[in-house]
Formats: C-alpha cells, sequence, structure tokens
C-alpha cells in the first residue's frame, strides 16, 4: 500500500462514522487539516458542525493543524476548537506528533482528517496515524496555496446553514 493511500476516503466530513473509529479502530482523538476540509469556500458548513460537535459529545479530542499561517480562528472558537497549530509544514510528521502530544494520545490513537494526499495523507501515515481523505475536488495532488490576508471585514466569518 502506497504511502499515499489513506485508510478512508468520502466525499464530506459528515460521512464518517465516528462510532466507527471510536469503537472499531479505537480512535481517541481527531486532527483535522483546515483549508478545504473544515473550510469551503470560506464558510464551515452545518453538516461539519454537528459532525465536529457530535465528536465531542461522544468523548473525542478534537484539533486543528493546518499548513496556512492564516486560518480563522473566529470560526474554531464557534466549534469549541482549541487546540490549533499553524504554519505546520505538513507532511513533516513532527507538527503532527507535537499535536498528539499537546491532545495526550498516541499517533495510533488519532485519525486525521484531510483533503491533501500529499501534505495530509502522506504526512499523517508517516506519523503513524489513521488517516481520513477528503475527496472534494478541492485541491489537487498538490496544494496551491492562495494568500488568504484579513478574513475580517468580508462577511465570512460563518457557519453556512
Ligand atoms: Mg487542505
Amino acid at each position: 500500500m502506497s504511502r499515499f493511500t489513506p485508510k478512508e476516503t468520502y466525499r464530506k466530513i459528515s460521512d464518517i462514522s465516528i462510532d466507527y473509529l471510536k469503537n472499531d479502530v479505537g480512535i481517541k482523538g481527531l486532527i483535522f487539516d483546515f483549508d478545504g476540509t473544515l473550510q469551503l469556500k470560506w464558510k464551515i458548513s452545518k453538516s461539519t458542525f454537528e459532525f465536529i460537535k457530535d465528536a465531542k459529545d461522544m468523548g473525542l479530542k478534537v484539533s486543528v493543524v493546518s499548513n496556512n499561517i492564516h486560518i480563522n480562528e473566529f470560526l474554531l472558537r464557534k466549534m469549541n476548537i482549541i487546540s490549533i497549530k499553524k504554519f505546520a509544514l505538513k507532511p513533516f510528521k513532527k507538527p503532527l506528533l507535537d499535536m498528539a502530544k499537546r491532545m495526550k494520545l498516541k499517533p495510533e490513537q488519532i485519525a486525521f482528517v484531510g483533503n491533501n494526499r500529499f501534505t495530509d495523507i502522506y504526512g499523517s501515515n508517516r506519523a503513524g496515524m489513521y488517516s481520513i481523505y477528503i475527496q472534494n475536488n478541492i485541491n489537487g495532488f498538490f496544494h496551491k496555496r492562495k494568500t488568504q490576508g484579513s478574513l475580517e471585514g468580508k462577511g465570512i466569518n460563518k457557519i453556512d446553514d
């Protein structure tokens, strides 16, 4: 199996089974990529918002590791996500392993959810995490980063419903 091959692939976050991850795989925490994974078109979908709430209600720890310097912390606070690592340099393992330590979990107890096969899937496979690929065609194989700049005042600090 290639290091770029995820353990699971879905079109959207809400298709992931929290029950399966928790009870069959032994997952205790989720780390999310931000751009193109949690946030799509500057918004967090209602179904993603509900998924995060359900995961937390079921006792999973949730954090974000993003390569971007700018991520919308307002949206993350709304989702009660406090553990955040920006400018993480995925696919290096270190930012993922550092976050695992912050979460007080072993890598194999963590599922990493991302939309980029190189930074997210290759990175989390290398780190020994359970990789989940969100195949939504937002990014190709290599993520072309856009400069996002300030998010304030653009009416994008919202959860879509
Ligand atoms: Mg992404």
